[in-house]
């Protein structure tokens, strides 16, 4: 039988799932679990890097699961489990730490945006974060990794390590790739017109997963909007810009080019716009929301989808382990 190709993502309990995610991550998982070998986790380790309340941890664990057996992700064609349940991961990011250099890490764009303005001290964690990534995907030796635009950089960090490791001690790890289906890494805008929709940090200009339908009519009737096009085929606002590709995300294309000529003849309502954007997103994240809160109720579900899924990927992680070591050395039986 001739090998799938092996796809690794993961996404940190630190909140509430959105469309970010969703778009950028999930959807793309949903295809590839069809036809690849997929391993899909929960990223704890990668949370504490920004000190989460201990009794929410668990909590939130268990509603990513939850959100992604929502989304559609299935234990029978994926693996899924939780990061920390497979501590070989922990292991390989000591090794990886031995290959990883203090200045190229300091350089890490997203190590970059999260210090800026911070006057609390930095931990070690935040700054080897590309490091721990890159044993999150390398431990199941994957080629192709299903991620949003903001993960790039970590991925060439991941490459970068592969292959200093193999040149050093000996060929054991394929080059990974930032992965989307359309050829173009993705990034979901806030509604705000300001950066992207996230977890935290703004919690009225993102769409989550567990928004109420009234929420999101809310959330999308405060979106921002210009004065509208004065002339014939004008170029858009960036938030404009913003509202329509967010529709090309969850309406249909007659939808949406309805809404290009309406805005190119200068007809266009967006008080229209934006009813049918949150028609088509309430349509989307309904049901999603309520399978993850029937799901979230059953904790013995979860648990066994848990437990089966990182003993399925022990197996690999367990093998890559046990041969990086012996590379390096530190094999003495
Ligand atoms: P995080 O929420 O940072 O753990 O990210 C989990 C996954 O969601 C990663 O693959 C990110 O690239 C993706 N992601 C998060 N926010 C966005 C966004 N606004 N647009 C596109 N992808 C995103």
């Amino acid at each position: 039988m001739q090998q799938r190709e092996i796809v690794v993502s993961g996404i940190r309990p630190t909140g509430f799932l959105h469309l970010g995610n969703y778009f950028g991550a999930i959807r793309q998982y949903l295809h590839m679990q069809e036809s690849y070998e997929c391993y899909f986790f929960v990223a704890d380790y990668h949370a504490l890097t920004t000190h989460q309340d201990p009794k929410l941890l668990r909590t939130q664990v268990y509603r990513v699961l939850a959100e992604y057996l929502a989304c559609g992700l299935d234990p029978e064609k994926a693996t899924i489990y939780v990061q920390s349940d497979l501590p070989e991961k922990a292991e390989l990011y000591l090794l990886l730490n031995m290959l990883a250099y203090k200045g190229e890490l300091e350089k890490v764009p997203t190590f970059k945006e999260k210090i800026r303005g911070r006057h609390e001290s930095i931990n070690a964690g935040l700054l080897t974060y590309p490091v721990l990534m890159a044993a999150d995907i390398l431990i199941h030796r994957a080629i192709k990794v299903p991620v949003g635009k903001d993960q790039e950089p970590h991925l060439e960090m991941a490459r970068n390590l592969a292959s200093r490791f193999n040149q050093k001690f000996g060929f054991l790890f394929p080059e990974p790739m930032a992965f989307s289906e359309t050829g173009e890494l993705l990034k979901v805008p806030s509604l705000d017109g300001k950066g992207k929709m996230s977890k935290s940090e703004n919690e009225m200009a993102t769409i989550y997963l567990a928004d109420s339908d009234e929420l999101i009519r809310k959330k999308i009737a405060r979106a921002k909007t210009d004065a509208g096009p004065s002339t014939p085929h004008s170029p858009k606002s960036p938030e404009i810009e913003n509202l329509f590709l967010l529709l090309k995300l969850v309406s249909s294309p007659e939808t949406v080019a309805h809404f290009e000529e309406a805005y190119d003849r200068c007809t266009i309502r967006y008080g229209e716009l934006k009813q049918q954007l949150a028609n088509d997103m309430i349509r989307l994240v309904a049901p999603i929301r309520q399978r993850a809160a029937d799901l979230q109720n059953d904790v013995e579900y979860l648990k066994k989808i848990r437990k089966v899924g990182a003993e399925k990927a022990r197996d690999s992680a367990q093998t890559t382990l046990q041969r990086a070591r012996e590379l390096m050395g530190i094999a003495y039986d």
